[in-house]
């Protein structure tokens, strides 16, 4: 496939902006890395203040438009997205990696995500209360927050940004993206989409930028009433903190984070099931998702037969370029993912695990032109070793043995962690003690720990998420609305 190199330009104002730095990276395909994809903008707190600015002037009208009017921009965006789904996945696949199929669905969920909250502005509901008094009213009313602060990891760098902005916007607030670094032009892909959709100028503001240059004003500016950010535990806890150091005004701050999710094969597992479902969760998006299943803790008397099985499935995984037909895993999304996979598999070997498949990369025609890695899978972990314990973000899954399901959901619950969770089991018993006692923020049964429902919330628990307000869903609506209470009598 020939690859056109594109020049990402900044949205600020509604008008497509150089960065006044002048500054530029160049954007590389982790399946081919003599492949540029894009010359894109290494933007400065200037461009930064000048989205905030534009942002903060577009507000009141924006807030003031009829929520059923915002709602009517949003269905069209989900068209537009759903209109050009082959273009943004083939796009999606050449930039992260991942496999065209996986990327078909995330422009889906992009797509799926607009549709749902275009839907919503008919239902930014308020309450009415019993009154105190007669000739009275008392009720309540949602209002937008202002200008909200979107940062984005470049592991899901379509839905995710979706499933900031989309809810943000029909609420009635505008809008500065700064996306992930590592995923720049997909997420140039949406904006331009947004903007074709007609989206007034200055309420959606994109700027490029490596989030440790400019991340601080994206925090601290004064424009700024609420910022959602997701990404890694690292970054959120430095502008938590960041944030909390300069209260020039106490915002709103959502922060998704990392997770270490584990899934249990249960004694009354169907193991042939538990193989299909852990291989998908493991080494689905080369496991590089929040979600995905790192550790599987899994009961004595079935681990033999388990682990045998599971070996068998995954070295059968066909890794290559996602583009490929038949691909099943590709690359990790850069240099720096791929070293520090291969970091924690040294780290795993020096801590006395068991390296049972992979730990290498593979070799092939073309495979050593990108950051391709094999599924790789330890047994004999323990609880407190390294690789069971710290976010790896790769396809190097853990595999813990214990004597019951009580250590089984103690073992899940002894991390930092607390995003998914899952438990492969036909008991119904074991099935509900372990989605009660499991301290996670989604739990599944018979399922994997990744995929996530549009209409469902989702959030993490413990270092996994600030945990004050839900992503997804009609939940969504809470964070990016306030409530006023009007008590009114005539
Ligand atoms: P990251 O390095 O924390 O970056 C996330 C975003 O924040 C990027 O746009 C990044 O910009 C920006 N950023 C980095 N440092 C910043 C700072 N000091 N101030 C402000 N912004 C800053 O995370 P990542 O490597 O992109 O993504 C992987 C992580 O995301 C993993 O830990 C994964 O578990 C987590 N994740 C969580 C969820 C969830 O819903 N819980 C979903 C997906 C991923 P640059 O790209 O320019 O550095």
């Amino acid at each position: 496939m020939q690859v056109q190199e594109q020049a990402v330009r900044n949205l600020i104002g509604g008008v497509w902006k150089d960065s006044s730095a002048g500054e530029i990276f160049y954007d590389i395909s982790p399946a081919d890395t003599t492949k540029s994809l894009g010359a894109i903008q290494q933007s400065d707190n200037a461009d930064i203040r000048e989205a905030f600015e534009s942002a903060s002037r577009s507000f009141a009208e924006w807030a003031d438009t009829p929520p059923i009017e915002r709602g009517k921009l949003l269905f069209k965006a989900a068209e537009m997205l759903q209109g050009d789904l082959e273009r943004l996945s083939r796009l999606l696949t050449l930039e992260e990696g991942k496999t065209l199929q996986e990327s078909r669905g995330e422009v889906q969920r992009a797509a799926d995500i607009f549709r749902f909250y275009g839907g919503q502005a008919a239902r930014l509901k308020g309450d009415t209360f019993p009154a105190s008094a007669s000739r009275s009213l008392f009720y309540s009313v949602r209002e937008p927050l202002g200008v909200v602060s979107v940062l984005t990891p470049w592991n899901f760098p379509i839905a995710i940004p979706s499933w900031k902005i989309a809810p943000a916007l029909v609420c009635g607030n505008t809008v500065v993206f700064k996306p992930a670094s590592k995923t720049p032009l997909i997420a140039y892909g949406l904006v331009r989409i947004l903007h074709g959709a007609g989206f007034p100028a200055g309420v959606l503001n994109f700027v490029t930028g490596s989030g440790e240059k400019v991340g601080d004003e994206m925090v601290t500016n004064e424009h700024v009433d609420a910022i959602s950010f997701t990404g890694s535990y690292d970054a959120g806890a430095r502008i938590y903190k960041l944030r909390g150091d300069n209260p020039k005004k106490m915002i709103r701050i959502q922060l998704e984070m990392g997770g270490k999710n584990p899934t249990v094969v249960d004694e009354h597992a169907d193991l042939a099931k538990a193989v299909q479902l852990v291989t998908q969760s493991a080494f689905g998006l080369t496991g590089q998702a929040c979600t995905a299943t790192s550790r599987v803790i899994v009961h004595e008397k079935v681990a033999t037969e388990f682990r045998a099985k599971l070996v068998e499935r995954a070295a059968r995984l066909n890794v290559g370029d996602g583009l490929e037909p038949g691909v099943e895993m590709g690359p990790a999304a850069s240099e720096s993912e791929l070293k520090k996979d291969l970091k924690f598999i040294e780290i795993g070997k020096n801590e006395g695990a068991k390296l049972v498949l992979g730990g290498n990369r593979p070799e092939g025609e073309n495979l050593e032109r990108g950051y391709f890695i094999n599924p790789t899978i330890f047994s004999d972990v323990g609880s407190d070793m390294e690789i069971a314990q710290k976010e790896i973000f790769g396809p190097v899954l853990s595999m813990l043995t214990v004597k019951n399901l009580d250590e089984a959901i103690e073992v899940a619950n002894e991390t930092e962690y607390g995003l998914t969770s899952a438990v492969v089991t036909e008991k119904l018993a074991s099935a509900l003690e372990f989605a009660q006692r499991s301290k996670v923020g989604v739990v599944k049964v018979n399922r994997t720990t990744t995929g996530l429902e549009f209409q469902m919330p989702f959030g993490g628990v413990k270092h996994s998420s600030t945990d004050s307000f839900k992503e997804l869903g009609e939940e969504a609506v809470e964070f990016y609305t306030k409530k006023k209470a009007v008590y009114l009598s005539y």
